[in-house]
């Protein structure tokens, strides 16, 4: 490949099939790397065991292939990545960035004196020294005075304070289990990403992971967060709220209500005769509404 080359990708976690919801953001990645003419590689992030339901990743292959976004490598398992992660986490010590922790949810609740928008912020009771051995506990990332800014492709620029509004965050949770934002740093290097295109709820993350990517030395992707389809509830659209899993059957219907949503005009017929013909469509309507500038 040659340097430079457009790479995106689509994460889905194996914890259900794929929804209308999950669809849009797997047609937005495909779509973003098909107008830049690149690569799209499917990554299945499989790193919580407990969360998976089985058949899941079959079924979202399936349902992927079955509305005509192939991916061009892959996919590849965060499952068999834990020694990549294994070294970060070991370069990140090194660099004493990195400190065990033994607060439960509770100790932090009751200890915090701040919230953020995930919740109460870690007070940093464990940041110079846990009592007791560090055997099986909690890995945190020190964020110090960090100020992330980055400009979004949709939502322009946005900026966060790590400390007034995350905090010190686990990398590895105590039960041994890698924490997605050192593996999705982690891979997105490895994988060589340039672009990353997902969902809104992601955007609050962002920070943290352009945090981790200049702690490791890795490069920073471009990041597009698109807004995310609402149930009738107003909440998101997610596997655990039940939404319900794609007809592949309906593929085509499944399409057309997914490129509605990301604001791409059917064509002018209203006729596309079959996925791949759609699919072409919508990249060049993709490539109109969101490469071109006003
Ligand atoms: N695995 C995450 C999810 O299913 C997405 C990760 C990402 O795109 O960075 O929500």
């Amino acid at each position: 490949l040659k340097q430079g080359r457009y790479r995106g990708r689509f994460a889905p976690s194996p914890t259900g099939p794929l929804h209308l919801g999950s669809l849009i953001s797997a047609l937005a990645s495909f779509l973003d790397a098909r107008a830049h003419k690149g690569a799209w590689l499917v990554r299945i992030e499989d790193l919580d065991p407990p969360r998976e339901q089985a058949g899941a990743v079959e079924a979202i292959l399936d349902s992927l292939h079955a509305h005509g976004l192939q991916w061009d490598e892959g996919p590849l398992y965060q499952s068999s990545r834990q020694v990549a992660y294994q070294e970060a986490l070991q370069q990140l010590k090194q660099q004493n960035t990195l400190f065990a922790c033994g607060c439960s949810r509770a100790d932090i609740a009751s200890a915090a004196s701040r919230h953020g928008p995930e919740g109460p912020i870690y007070p940093g009771t464990c940041r110079q020294g846990l009592n007791g051995d560090d055997g099986g506990r909690t890995l945190r990332l020190k964020v110090g005075d960090a100020c992330i800014s980055f400009i979004d492709r949709q939502q322009g620029l946005c900026q966060q304070s790590l400390a007034d509004e995350v905090g010190d965050f686990v990398l590895r949770r105590a039960d041994g289990l890698m924490a997605y934002q050192l593996a999705v740093v982690v891979d997105d290097a490895w994988q060589g990403i340039t672009h990353v295109v997902r969902g809104h709820d992601l955007l609050l993350s962002t920070p943290r992971q352009i945090y981790l990517q200049q702690c490791l030395g890795l490069p920073t992707p471009h990041y597009l967060h698109h807004a995310l389809i609402r149930g009738a509830d107003g909440d998101k659209l997610s596997k655990q709220t039940g939404a319900s899993a794609l007809d592949n059957k309906q593929a085509m219907d499944n399409l057309r209500l997914a490129m509605a949503f990301l604001g791409l005009k059917e064509s002018a017929d209203g006729i596309t005769p079959n996925l791949t013909q759609s699919l072409e469509w919508a990249t060049d309507e993709w490539r109109r509404v969101t490469l071109q500038p006003c």
